[in-house]
């Protein structure tokens, strides 16, 4: 197959995303003197369901909830100065690709703010080509949308059919890829597909 870009899906495809989260709570603890070990040590990754507010949850694990608080919260969640880690297998695998000529991205859903933070806290901009915020384009339009990723591909000058997108999410990453023509690979942490699992196959596969 022909390959000039691959395209990643951010939380939990690149990083595992209860870093982000944990580690926002941490620092709200730290800024504003208040024990967060109750919820640190509470917290479990079947807590974040769609819709459900995580942040007042975690407050509330804590037992400090209040409407300030859970401002302070979030208002940190779009700007905490963080210091995360990619997936082990992620660096050496960019690099790689990178060295082939391969075009990176990064295509992600939710709140810009807050994703922005996230890449900077990755220092994820060094690594790649361009990170494309599905939200700008409007909410309607996040992944699964097929603009997403059209507007992803065009963003890295490749088209849909030589780009390969990897990511955790059936639905909202490998359909909606699937759907313009993109190549997918599935990160199926479940089932052990990780990011050392796809470098493989992409070797088979190249
Ligand atoms: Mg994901």
């Amino acid at each position: 197959m022909t390959l000039s870009a691959v395209v990643f899906d951010l939380d939990n495809s690149l990083y595992p995303e209860t870093d982000y989260l944990l580690g926002v709570l941490r620092y709200f603890g730290q800024q504003y003197d208040i024990d967060v070990a109750p919820a640190l040590a509470a917290y479990r990754p079947d807590m974040r369901n769609p819709g459900s507010d995580i942040l007042g949850h975690l407050l509330t694990l804590a037992g400090c909830m209040t409407p300030q608080n859970h401002q302070r919260l979030f208002s940190l969640y779009t700007s905490a100065p963080l210091t995360l880690a990619l997936y082990p297998q992620a660096e050496p695998l960019l690099k790689a690709l990178r060295s082939q000529g391969v075009k990176l991205g990064v295509l992600t859903n939710g709140i810009v703010a807050v994703q922005r933070n996230k890449v900077a806290s990755l220092g994820l901009d060094a690594w790649v080509d361009g990170v494309c915020y599905a939200r700008e384009l409007g909410a309607e339009k996040e992944k699964p949308h097929p603009e997403a990723f059209s507007r992803c591909c065009a963003m890295l000058g490749v088209p849909a059919e030589q780009a390969l997108m990897v990511g955790d999410d059936w639905n909202n990453d490998i359909q909606g890829a699937q759907a313009v023509g993109m190549q997918t690979f599935w990160l199926e942490h479940d089932n052990g597909r990780s990011l050392a699992e796809m470098k493989m196959w992409l070797n088979q596969h190249a």
